[in-house]
This record gives C-alpha cells, structure tokens and sequence, in this order.
C-alpha cells in the first residue's frame, strides 16, 4: 500500500448501498448534529486495516507558528485553542486537551477542530496512544468538518440588493422594486454569457424605504422574509406539479401536500397519503427536487427502504442516483 493509497480512501465519502439511503439530510448537512460530545464513537472507527501506521511524533511544545508544521505533511487542522500538536500520518492537527474528571479519554471533533478530554492522571503517552489509535476517525471527521464549512460558507446568501439566491439551482439576483407589491420574477431575455438570466424584483412601500436610511437592517429584514415567502409559494407551485407528474405512472395518489421546515428531513409520507417536502429544497435543480418527490411517493406503495422500494423510485427515475448523492452533499443556504 502507497502513501497515497492510505491517505485517500479516509478522505472520500463511500457511496453507500441504497439500503441505507433515505431522504434524511446527509451527514455533512449543516443541522446535523456534530460528533458526539459525551465522548468517542468506537463503532465510526472501520477496522479495514486502512489505519496509517502508528508512525507519528508528539510535538509537546506550545503552538504557536505555521512554520511548526513539517514540510512534508499534507493537510494542517489546528483548533483555535490548540495547546499541542501531534502528526496523524500525514496530516498536522493541532488540538485542545483538556484535563477533567472521567474515566477515559475522549475526543470531539467539532468545525473548530479536535478536543481531547483526558483524566487527570492519562499520561502523554496514553493520550498519545489513544489519538495514534484513532487517527483515522480524526483525519476523516477534521475533513468532513472543513469541508462542510466551506459548503456552508460558500451557500451564505447576502440579503441585500444585487445579492442572489439559487433557485432551481441557478442564480437569481435580487432587485428592488419600489412601490410594487409582492415578488416578482423576471425572466431576462438577452442576458450576456456569465450574466444571471433571471431576476426577482422585491416590492418595498416608499414609506418603508425611507426608513432604511436610519435603520439599514430593516433592508436585509424586509428583503429576507419577503424572498421566503415568495419561495414557499413557489415550493408549493411546484411540487404539486411534479407530484402531479409522477403519481399516475407510479400508481399511487397523494391525498395532501404540506410544506415542512424540518432541519433533518428533506421530505417525508404518512400512511394516510400526506405527503411533506421541505420548502428550501426550491434553492436545488429540479433533478434533486425530483428524486425527494418521487422518493416520497414510493413510500405510498412501499413504507419501507427496502429494495422493492428501491426498484418502485428506480422505475419512475432510473438516473436518481446522481440526484441521491447530490443531496447527501447538498447544504441549505441561508
Ligand atoms: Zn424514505
């Protein structure tokens, strides 16, 4: 095994079997809760013998520059209150220890990085053992957690004129209409290549505008809930028409549509045919909208992922796997 064959594999998200798949939120979804705090998932740990070698060195020195970190390591992870370093691999991370009253050492990775929680009386080489030992759960989760937040902050939407949200997977920049009601969206006909073919003007009161000379934040308040709201009324729009589009070949008929808000469900169906979809699912391509549709019409006929399940969403959209892990990796902007 390389050096590159080790590294890798701790790094990529395996597509998992579609028995496990649910329209659940993906692990890397920004409500999903981070590591557990009560301590350290044994169990997230494979034992596919794809665990670098114990071969390591504990720098036990105070962090304190860049230029600690060895020329040849690949990635550098460093907790804002990191007290020690120790190189996993190839890769830096530089954590926080904290010494408390328990009876093991434990290890949290949230997005600021790793904390090690050990007994008073661990020794270093104890606490260096435990993080030798599961270095490849660390590496995999700092990545995860890096990765997430570049997702996170690239998904960040800016409430103010100009600014843009992806609706149906593209941008739409938002304008001002003064003196219009409502939101309106305009389909641009000439646009240049690069340049967002679609525009939604805010409709804003004069008397309100005039307000947001002493109180800017009224602006991003007033654009934010009017945009959302549109967008509800867009969601519900459209999903009544692609769950139209669907139940007739699938056989089955949805007797109620609800929009959901909830932060770890993309969508959901109850046996008595109501069937729920989370209304920010409008920011993604209507690929993605379309396997949660049909995800959740699937469930009419089977309650269960099970493969019949499997082969009843196959058969309406055979291509859903390329949605399915579009949506494992897909972030709510905000
Ligand atoms: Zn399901």
């Amino acid at each position: 095994m390389n050096l590159k064959q080790m590294l890798l594999p701790w790094w990529g998200e395996p597509l998992e079997a579609p028995t496990h798949v649910s329209t659940r939120t993906a692990p890397h979804a920004p409500h999903d809760s981070p590591t557990d705090p009560s301590g350290f998932p044994v169990s997230d740990v494979s034992s596919d013998g794809m665990t670098p070698p114990p071969k390591f060195s504990l720098l036990r020195h105070s962090v304190t520059a860049e230029a600690s970190a060895p020329a040849a390591a690949l990635s550098v992870f460093r907790h804002p209150s990191a007290q020690h370093e120790m190189l996993l691999g190839q890769v830096l991370v530089g954590f926080e220890l904290l010494r408390c009253k328990r009876r093991s050492i434990g290890m949290v990775v949230s997005p600021e990085g790793l904390t090690v929680r050990a007994p008073r009386w661990a020794t270093w080489n104890d606490i260096e053992q435990a993080l030798s030992d599961k270095s490849r759960w660390i590496c995999a989760k700092l990545v995860d957690q890096r990765d997430k937040g570049q997702r996170q902050a690239a998904a960040r939407i800016t409430w103010e004129e100009g600014g843009s949200i992806p609706y149906l997977g593209e941008p739409l920049v938002m304008m001002w209409a003064p003196g219009q009601k409502g939101c309106t969206l305009v389909e641009q006909q000439h646009g240049l290549p690069g340049v967002a073919q679609r525009v939604l003007h805010v409709g804003v009161p004069a008397a309100e505008q005039v307000q947001w000379a002493a109180e800017p934040a009224r602006a991003v308040t007033w654009m934010r809930e009017h945009v959302l709201r549109w967008l509800q009324g867009q969601a519900l729009a459209h999903y009544r028409e692609r769950l139209a589009h669907f139940s007739p070949a699938m056989g089955v008929q949805m007797k109620a549509l609800k929009l959901s808000s909830a932060r770890t469900r993309w969508g959901s169906a109850s046996v008595d045919g109501t069937i729920r979809l989370q209304w920010k699912l409008m920011h993604f391509s209507p690929a993605v909208i379309d396997y949660v549709v049909v995800h959740e019409l699937a469930h009419l006929r089977e309650m269960n992922h099970s493969p019949r399940f499997w082969q009843v969403v196959a058969e309406a959209l055979p291509d859903y796997e390329v949605p399915l892990e579009q949506l494992r990796h897909a972030v709510i902007p905000e």
